[in-house]
């Protein structure tokens, strides 16, 4: 048919054609005109340039010509439709439609359809628009919310989901068939649903690119009935057709779980610290108060000590006196039994002597301590050694030591210190001769002195009692003492802001270690 020569017999008035063809030939867009045969009366310059014809080749032909082969055996039975109700309205509504150009190729075109009366006749006037460049950018933009990684679905104004990528078919759990042409609000809970058409009526009204729902939980509805928390951002899409929105839905579904796992951690934690800040402060009181009561018992102990030696010292002189008196006046003079037992009594009162001396060394660290002064070690060394020349000769010990640095303290009192634990090395001595060594080693901040011996050791379950006061754990006759030498080490070490502890090995000796911190500054 297409094919089919126009014989040129277009029997209408001239007049009408030439009015026509004025009105129509400088408008901006294709115009093409036919007759109820389906005939192309007139055409503008617009149309010349889109079909590639010129108008005399087309001119008393059938329409038909412009259109592609596919749609050409359709075409007059719907031709013939609209002659029979003749409305203006757009061609193919929901159709894609195309034209045909005189070189044979293919353009997507939008057509709208006008009838023309006239006394003679009726004509339809169609105004062809090229819709290439449109499509283009639909298609791009098609294939831009297909790539995007998260779910996007397009609305219209009514609700009705234009627009799905293969994301939202993942998420919601329908198929792409399944959500076009569907209301958006069946992606939504029930519960939120009555609510929405009115949220929508207002982004409609003033479009603009947002969160939605800022500050509310917003879920989404799966197919299988299950909801999801999303989060969603709004964009409008300002189209020839009107207005859509495009919507991005993320599933947060994993953050909200981390949230509420990291809230619940916290949670626990800070009940942890509440409880355990509950427990330390119990704790910290409760070692206030012994702390207390032990500092306490402490000064009585001190003040004890210092009163009964005190107090002990002049009625002893006298028991001494007295039997200095009755060994010098009556030995020999009454019978061996009296002599043992006046003997034994001067032992005894040596040794209540040497307690008392002790005792009041004790209680005296601190009253009778003095200003802190910087020291030459080696000078206390020697100080120590030379009090202790007799019982070191006595013993065939050596006593020897190391380089020894310069400290800041009290003198007498570091005498004292050293000379307790020389005289313990020398007085617990295994089957060799003692050897007592004394060395000194910077650590951190502090200078570690050691006093070490090849006597016969302590287990080490005594490592700490023995530093306490009459605590020994020999008996008199093996090896006399009054349990108070290490008390008083460690008074004195520390009052001067140091520790001591003991390391031995049974039978093979043991070393003495306390610190001295290095100071820079004199204290008092
Ligand atoms: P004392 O020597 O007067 O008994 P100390 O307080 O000096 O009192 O010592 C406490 C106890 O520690 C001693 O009775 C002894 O058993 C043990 N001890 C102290 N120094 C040594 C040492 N160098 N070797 C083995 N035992 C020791």
């Amino acid at each position: 048919m297409t094919n089919t020569p126009f014989d040129g017999d277009l029997s209408y008035p001239a007049s009408t054609i030439a009015r026509l063809t004025a009105i129509i030939e400088l408008a901006p867009m294709a115009i093409v005109m036919i007759d109820n045969q389906g005939r192309i009366l007139l055409m503008n310059k617009e149309a010349e340039v889109l079909f590639g014809y010129r108008r005399d080749e087309l001119l008393g032909r059938p329409v038909e010509l412009l259109i592609p082969l596919e749609f050409q055996a359709g075409h007059p039975a719907l031709r013939r439709n609209f002659f029979t109700n003749p409305r203006p309205r757009r061609m193919g509504a929901g159709r894609d439609l195309f034209g045909l150009r005189k070189d044979g190729s293919k353009f997507p075109v939008e057509i709208g359809l006008n009838p023309i009366e006239t006394e003679d006749s009726l004509f339809v006037l169609s105004a062809i628009v090229d819709i290439t460049e449109r499509k283009r950018l639909e298609n791009l933009f098609r294939a831009t919310v297909e790539s995007a990684p998260t779910a996007m679905v397009m609305i219209d104004k009514g609700g009705s989901i234009v627009i799905v990528n293969a994301e939202t078919e993942k998420l919601f759990g329908y198929s792409r068939s399944e959500l076009l042409g569907r209301h958006v609000e069946e992606l939504i809970p029930e519960r939120f649903r009555m609510a929405h058409p009115q949220m929508r009526t207002r982004f409609f009204a003033a479009p603009e690119a947002r969160r939605m729902g800022i500050g509310r939980d917003l879920f989404g509805l799966r197919k299988d009935g299950s909801e999801f928390p999303v989060e969603i951002g709004l964009n409008p899409i300002e189209t020839e057709e009107g207005l859509f929105v495009l919507s991005a839905i993320v599933d947060i579904t994993e953050r909200k779980r981390l949230e509420t796992a990291l809230r619940q951690t916290n949670e626990l934690l800070e009940q942890r610290v509440q409880q355990r800040t509950v427990e330390l402060t119990a704790q910290a009181e409760k070692l206030r108060r012994s702390n207390e009561a032990l500092e306490r018992s402490n000064i009585e102990l001190q003040q004890f000590a210092y009163i009964a030696s005190h107090d002990l010292q002049s009625p002893l002189r006298s028991i001494s006196g007295f039997v200095q008196l009755l060994r010098a006046e009556y030995t020999g003079r009454l019978d061996a039994q009296a002599d043992d037992w006046i003997a034994r009594t001067v032992q005894s009162i040596q040794l209540m002597h040497t307690l008392i001396q002790d005792l009041l060394a004790y209680s005296r660290i601190e009253s009778l301590a003095r200003p802190l002064k910087r020291l030459r070690f080696r000078d206390i060394f020697n100080d120590a050694v030379s009090l202790l020349d007799a019982a070191i000769t006595e013993a065939g010990a050596q006593v020897t030591c190391d380089e020894l640095p310069v400290v800041i303290g009290d003198r007498s009192q570091l005498v004292q210190l050293l000379h307790n634990l020389i005289g313990n090395a020398l007085k617990y001595h295994g089957a060799d001769a003692p050897r007592v060594h004394v060395s000194a080693e910077h650590r951190g901040n502090d200078w570690v002195f050691s006093v070490s011996d090849n006597g016969v050791g302590i287990e080490p379950q005594y490592y700490e009692k023995i530093f306490e006061i009459f605590q020994r754990l020999h008996n008199q006759q093996e090896y006399p003492g009054t349990g108070i030498g290490l008390a008083v080490c460690r008074r004195v070490v520390h009052r001067h802001g140091g520790k001591i502890w003991v390391e031995s090995v049974r039978c093979q000796g043991s070393q003495f270690y306390f610190t001295l911190p290095e100071r820079t500054e004199y204290d008092t």
